[in-house]
Parts: C-alpha cells; structure tokens; sequence
C-alpha cells in the first residue's frame, strides 16, 4: 500500500536499528501491528462511559488513577449526571464525595464542573471535536483530547500514556524523550489502516504483556520482532 509505504519509509529513518533496510523497517512494523489486530480486532477502551461526555468525565479523572479504580467511583456519579447540565447542577461538593476514592479527587471535581459549565457556555453541552476545543477546557491536555478525538469520534490519533510511551521506545516503534516525541513518531510510522485502533492495541500490550518493572517476554506474540535489549527471551 503506498501510504504505507511512504509512512514507513520515512519512520525507518527515526525507528531503524543498526543497517536495517527501510523495506525490512517497514515490514517488521506492519507485521507488529497485523499480529496485534489479528489478536484483537476490535479493541476497547476499559473505561465504562455511556456517551462522549461521560467519557471525558472518565478519562479527566483516570489522570494518575486505574481505570479500574475510576470504574468503581463512576457508576453512581453518572446515575445522578451524565450530562454537562446535570454535573453543572450537582456541583463540586456532591461531585467530590461521589469521587473521593480516585486521587486528586478535589482538583478533578473543580475540573469537572467548570468544565461541565464551559461546554454549556460555549458548545451548546456537546462535547467538541477538535483538539483545539477540548484542550481549553480545565482539566483537559492533549492526552485526554486524543483519547476522546479516538474513542468518542473514531478519530486515527493516538494518546500516548505511560504504557505506550514505554511500548514504542522498547520494541522500538517511535523513540522519543516525551510524550509528544514519541506521538509524532507514532503518527508517520503506523500504517494508516492500523491508526484508528493503534492507540488501544499499544496500550493493552503495555498494560498486560510488556509491564514495566516484568515484560512478559516469554508470552509475547511480537518477541521476534522487538529489539529490547533487556527483552527476558
Ligand atoms: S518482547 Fe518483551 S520487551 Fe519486547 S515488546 Fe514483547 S514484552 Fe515488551
């Protein structure tokens, strides 16, 4: 595919290791990405949300949290408000108590409902889709706008977390010293057809196989094709 092609041929000479060809560069991370979608076609998020806007309530309080740890506070804060004008009428104090067991509990109520108010201000109580948009409400950096731009709106962006800033500089995909590094390098080297889903494919194999302090080496379904020098296999 020529889009591919191009996205790779220009990623080899950021991601390349040693005298690898561009053509071996980009065969190596189309097959990455072919045997993480063929291992989970449709990937989710694992954070409960019913619409957009419950979503970015979710991802702003997953800020240094588990989603597990959200998704045990989450079910009653959106039985009482799971729109801007009802988190705007429940207001901070009740918010905080609905969400104490997620740390930063009080800096993310205040986020929440100002920026509930903020989408009843300015967006009509929809939550907006551009980067733009989203990153001027409180609470919300460019992370969190991505993860919303694709989960939400099916947008091929992807949200670089711990887990996939770790991924990419392993195996390696993108190397990078940010977060913004690594993001960009993602955006020129995944091939488009893989971009849509690459965000949750990179993150569960963080999350589950290649852990920070123990990859699971020995059950890694990439182990060929990743160059860790520390990889246990
Ligand atoms: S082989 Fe190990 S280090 Fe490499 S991607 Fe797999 S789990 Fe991570």
């Amino acid at each position: 595919m020529a889009e591919t092609i191009s996205q790779g041929a220009r990623a080899g000479k950021k991601a390349r290791a040693g005298r690898r060809p561009a053509a071996a560069e980009i065969a190596r991370i189309d097959e990455i990405f072919a045997r993480l979608a063929a291992a989970n076609p449709n990937p989710k998020s694992e954070l409960n949300y019913t619409n957009p806007f419950t979503l970015l309530v979710a991802v702003v309080l997953s800020a240094q949290a588990t989603d597990v740890g959200v998704n045990k506070a989450t079910p009653a804060l959106f039985a009482r408000a799971d729109t801007p004008a009802k988190m705007a009428a429940l207001g901070e104090e009740r918010v905080r108590d609905l969400i104490k067991t997620i740390g930063l509990f009080r800096a993310k109520a205040k986020n929440i409902v100002a920026l509930s108010r903020l989408l009843l201000e300015r967006h009509g109580g929809e939550v907006p889709r551009t980067r733009e948009e989203l990153t001027a409400l409180p609470g919300v950096g460019r992370k969190t706008a991505n993860v919303v731009l694709n989960v939400a709106f099916h947008e091929p962006v992807i949200a670089v977390d711990t887990h996939i800033f770790r991924v990419s500089n392993r195996l390696p995909l993108a190397k990078g010293k940010t977060p913004e590094e690594v993001e960009a390098g993602l955006a020129r080297i995944v091939p488009q057809k893989y971009l849509l889903h690459a965000h949750h494919w990179l993150i569960l194999h963080g999350r589950y196989v290649c852990k920070a302090r123990k990859p699971e080496c020995p059950r890694c379904i990439i182990a060929d094709l990743c160059r860790f020098k520390a990889k246990t296999i």
